[in-house]
């Protein structure tokens, strides 16, 4: 990452004090309730439990049955002190989109 592509916290608008700053990257992900009740059947054909799960995962034909979007949705930077508490990921993203939005002109 070029220093030309640092902006201030994303969430205070201050500065990344100390150069340690936290970068949070969202996506998209869904379970996948077809797959998932296919690696669920199999967990109880082979009894059930932890070691039952393990079993049916490995031996499902669609083990993913979670799916995550290779396409990064956000990108946020933190400073260390915002990182250390709460902060609305979805308050950030519509502030982000506004910045771009006006960026753009
Ligand atoms: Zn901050």
């Amino acid at each position: 990452m070029k220093l030309s592509e640092l902006r201030p916290c994303d969430s205070c608008g201050g500065p990344l004090k100390g150069g340690v700053f936290r970068i949070v990257e969202t996506r998209f992900a869904a379970v996948n309730a077809r797959e998932a009740n296919g690696t669920l059947a199999l967990t109880q054909y082979f009894g059930g439990g932890g070691g039952a799960f393990a079993l049916a995962e490995v031996m499902s034909p669609t083990p993913d049955a979670v799916k995550v979007t290779p396409k990064v949705l956000e990108k946020f930077f933190l400073c260390m002190e915002c990182w250390c508490k709460p902060v609305c990921l979805a308050e950030l993203a519509e502030k982000r989109a506004d910045a771009e939005r006006d960026k753009e002109g």
